[in-house]
C-alpha cells in the first residue's frame, strides 16, 4: 500500500520502518530535523506526504500536534481525496477526535483512531497493541498495516472509542505504577531490599505487566524515556478534562497529578514517568538515584 507516515519519534520512526520492511510505499514527515527512514521517502511537508497515498498514519505528540498536521496550510488536508483512511496512532482527546472525523468525513475520508499500547520495545518488535475506533469497515481494510506493526488490533467501537478506552487504559497505568514506586520506597526504608520486593510483588496475585517492563529499568536507576513524563502527564490532563466533561470524579488520579506536576518542576519531563518514583525517594531521604 502508499502510506504516509507523519511523526518520527520513539513510536513513530520504529512503525514507520516496520511498514517499509513489511514491503509498503512510505513517505515518512518529522516537524523537526528532517528525520529520515531508510527505504522510505523523506516528504517536505504533511500535505507532501500524503499526495497520492492511499492511507495516511499520525504518531505525534498531543491533539495540537494532530491538527497542526491535519489542517494547517501544509497540513494533510490539502491532499485528501475521498476513499482515503486517516489514522491518528497518538493519543490525544476523544471530543477533539470526533470534530477532526468530522472534517475529514465532509472531504469523504475514514477516520480511525488507533492509539496504542507496548511502548517502545512494542514498537520496535512490532508487537504492538492497537486500540481502534471506528467504522468496521476501514478498520478491516488496515489489518495488514496493524499486522506489520503489531500483535492485536482491538476493536472497540465507533470514532473516538479508540481514544477513549486507551486514556482509561493509561490511568490504570500511571495508579500500578505509582502504587509500585510508593510500595518499593516504603520497602526500601524499612531496610527490604529491592530487587527482593519485585520478585515478591511479581509472584504474587498483584504481578503487573507495568512492573515486568519498569522493574529493570527501576532498579538500573535508568530513567531514559522510554514514554516520557511529559506524555503520561499530558494525558493525565485528559483524562482529568474527559473525566470532568463526563461527571466522573477520580479523586486518586488527582493525587497522581500533583506528583506529575511537581516532577516536572524538578525538570524531569524529557525522562521516563518511571522517574516519579525519585520524588519519593527524595521525601524518604533515600537519596536520588538517577544516572
Ligand atoms: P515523542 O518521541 O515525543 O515524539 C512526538 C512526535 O510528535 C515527534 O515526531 C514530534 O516532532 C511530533 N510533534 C510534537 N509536537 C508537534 C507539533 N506541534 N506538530 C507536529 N509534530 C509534532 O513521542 P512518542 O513517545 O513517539 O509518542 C507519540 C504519541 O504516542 C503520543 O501521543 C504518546 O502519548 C503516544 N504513546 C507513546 C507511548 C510510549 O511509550 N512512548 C506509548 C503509547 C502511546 P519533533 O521531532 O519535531 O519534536
Amino acid at each position: 500500500m502508499q502510506i504516509a507516515f507523519l511523526g518520527l519519534g520513539i513510536m513513530g520512526r520504529p512503525m514507520a520502518s516496520n511498514l517499509v520492511k513489511a514491503g509498503h510505499q512510505v513517505a515518512v514527515w518529522n516537524r523537526t530535523a528532517r528525520q529520515h527512514v531508510d527505504g522510505a521517502r523523506t516528504a517536505v511537508s504533511p500535505a507532501d506526504a500524503a499526495r497520492d497515498v492511499e492511507v495516511v498514519w499520525m504518531c505525534v505528540a498531543d491533539t495540537a500536534a494532530v491538527e497542526r498536521v491535519m489542517f494547517t496550510d501544509d497540513g494533510v488536508e490539502q491532499s485528501l481525496r475521498e476513499g482515503m483512511v486517516v489514522v491518528d496512532s497518538s493519543t490525544i482527546s476523544p471530543s477533539a477526535t470526533l470534530r477532526f472525523a468530522e472534517r475529514a468525513a465532509a472531504r469523504g475520508v475514514h477516520w480511525v483512531d488507533a492509539p496504542v499500547t507496548g511502548s517502545k520495545i512494542g514498537a520496535e518488535n512490532g508487537q504492538l497493541i492497537f486500540i481502534a475506533g471506528g467504522a468496521p469497515e476501514p478498520v478491516e481494510y488496515l489489518q495488514p498495516l496493524f499486522k506489520a506493526m503489531g500483535k492485536t488490533v482491538i476493536h472497540v467501537g465507533g470514532t473516538g472509542k479508540g481514544q477513549s478506552a486507551k486514556i482509561c487504559m493509561n490511568l490504570q497505568i500511571a495508579m500500578i505504577y505509582e502504587g509500585f514506586a510508593e510500595g518499593m520506597t516504603l520497602a526500601r526504608k524499612l531496610g527490604v531490599e529491592p530487587q527482593k520486593m519485585v520478585e515478591l510483588v511479581q509472584a504474587s496475585m498483584i504481578r503487573s505487566g507495568v512492573v515486568d517492563y519498569k522493574a529493570p529499568f527501576v532498579m538500573r536507576h535508568d530513567y531514559s524515556p522510554n514514554f516520557p513524563l511529559r506524555l503520561m502527564h499530558k494525558d493525565i490532563h485528559l483524562l482529568l478534562d474527559t473525566a470532568k466533561e463526563a461527571r466522573v470524579k477520580l479523586p486518586g488520579l488527582e493525587t497522581v497529578d500533583e506528583i506529575y506536576e511537581l516532577s516536572s518542576e524538578e525538570g524531569w519531563d524529557d525522562l521516563d514517568y518511571a522517574a516519579t518514583i525519585q520524588l519519593l525517594e527524595k521525601w524518604a531521604g533515600l537519596g536520588s538515584r538517577s544516572k
